[in-house]
């Protein structure tokens, strides 16, 4: 990785999310093609590309973000057919869950061949796939003419960018270019599924569901580190006992400078306990950050209240989770208290950020308290 020159500046090129402007997406392939780093929106964060086929460009990513390089990048095509280019054995399975699911949120995990680096994969046998669905992002993977290999365009361990503006602040002189398309819709990462075992497995939620998978692929797992517990801080990755599918998922991440603890329970308890926990903590002389939902945010009168959606809507939380994180940093406070919200459907994606979030700072109220 050694001598990485760095880009003399990054272009930053605003362009309208449904029809990019073709000068921008010209320019911005040629960069791609040329080994250059460029950031562009998707439906679900902003992602930082290179192309897949050029071993340098893949370093330039790993640099630019500090991403550890045991953490594998997803690559990104713009038509179907293009799986074949980046794995040795699609099983219908596979083309059938592309077919429903693709141009959309969800990333294939299948048998890599030579041809797609280890590098990219960081260094596992198998390649993380996904056909996106938004305009700007298929726009630019057909101007490169290459598959764009994407990880999220944050530095590693923040919160991911949900706007340009996020991709600015983390990435400014590090990257070639950044194109911006306006906040991103769905604001969490894909969901990531592992078809080379024998049953499907969810290594990472996303917005679409573990149901929604299994109402087409039939059974599916849910990996021990998709629901983001702490039993995947673990640190001896070198024991034999713990080698994690999805080796991205054992960093703690998304995360805030403040340190952020989450609650997790029932409403009653939970809103009671944050707030004496945020009295506490306002006495001591502290700044407090209160992430909370629309229907439990007339509970607290102190601190900084962040409202990140609807509680019932899991789907609007994820739209705000990472805007709302990084509004707490820019407000200064020195501690986030996080209420949980049920870990199901878009809810279990909301909380795998959440929890990865928090790191060890996960406290859980009562007996039946969710898993
Ligand atoms: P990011 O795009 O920054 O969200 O990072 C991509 C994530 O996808 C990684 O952190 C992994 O969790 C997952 N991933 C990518 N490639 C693979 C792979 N070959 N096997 C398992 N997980 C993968
Ligand atoms: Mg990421």
């Amino acid at each position: 990785m050694g001598d990485l020159v760095l880009p003399l500046k990054t272009f930053y090129w605003k362009v309208n999310a449904q029809e990019p402007a073709e000068e921008v997406i010209k320019q911005a392939g040629e960069i791609i093609r040329q080994g250059g780093l460029v950031a562009f929106p998707t439906e679900t964060v902003y992602g930082l590309g290179a192309n897949v086929f050029d071993r340098k460009a893949i370093a330039k990513i790993f640099n630019a973000k500090g991403r550890p390089l045991d953490n594998p990048l997803i690559v990104h095509i713009a038509v179907l057919a293009d799986i074949y280019q980046l794995s040795s054995s699609v099983s219908p399975l596979a083309l059938y869950l592309a077919e429903v699911f693709w141009p959309g949120p969800l990333t294939l995990i299948l048998p890599r061949p030579e041809t797609v680096p280890a590098e990219v994969s960081a260094g596992l046998d198998t390649v993380a796939i996904r056909l996106p669905a938004h305009p700007v992002a298929l726009a630019l993977i057909r101007a490169a003419d290459v598959p764009i290999a994407a990880p999220s365009a944050n530095l590693s361990g923040c919160p991911s960018p949900t706007t340009a503006k996020h991709v600015w602040a983390d990435l400014n002189g590090k990257i070639d270019a950044i194109i911006d398309g306006g906040p991103t819709e769905i604001g969490v990462e894909s969901t990531v599924v592992d078809l080379t075992g024998a049953i499907p497995a969810i290594l990472r939620p996303g917005k679409i569901t573990p149901a929604e998978i299994e109402a087409v692929a039939g059974k599916v797992c849910l990996d021990p580190a998709a629901k983001g517990i702490i039993t995947s801080f673990k640190t001896d990755t070198t024991s034999e006992k713990w080698r994690p599918r999805s080796p991205g998922m054992k960093y703690r991440h998304y995360a805030p400078r403040a340190p952020l603890y989450l609650i997790e329970g029932n409403v009653p308890q939970v809103t009671k306990y944050i707030n004496e926990l945020a009295s506490r903590y306002q006495k001591a002389g502290l700044r407090v950050g209160i992430f909370t939902y629309k229907e439990t945010a007339e509970h607290y009168r102190q601190g900084e209240v962040l409202v990140a959606g609807d509680r019932c809507e899991p789907a609007s939380v994820a739209a705000n989770l990472y805007r709302i994180l990084r509004r707490f940093d820019e407000l200064g406070v020195d501690l986030i208290l996080a209420e949980g919200t049920p870990p199901v459907g878009v809810g279990l994606a909301v909380m795998n950020r959440l929890r990865r979030a928090a790191g060890n700072n996960i406290i859980r109220l009562g007996d039946n308290c969710w898993t």
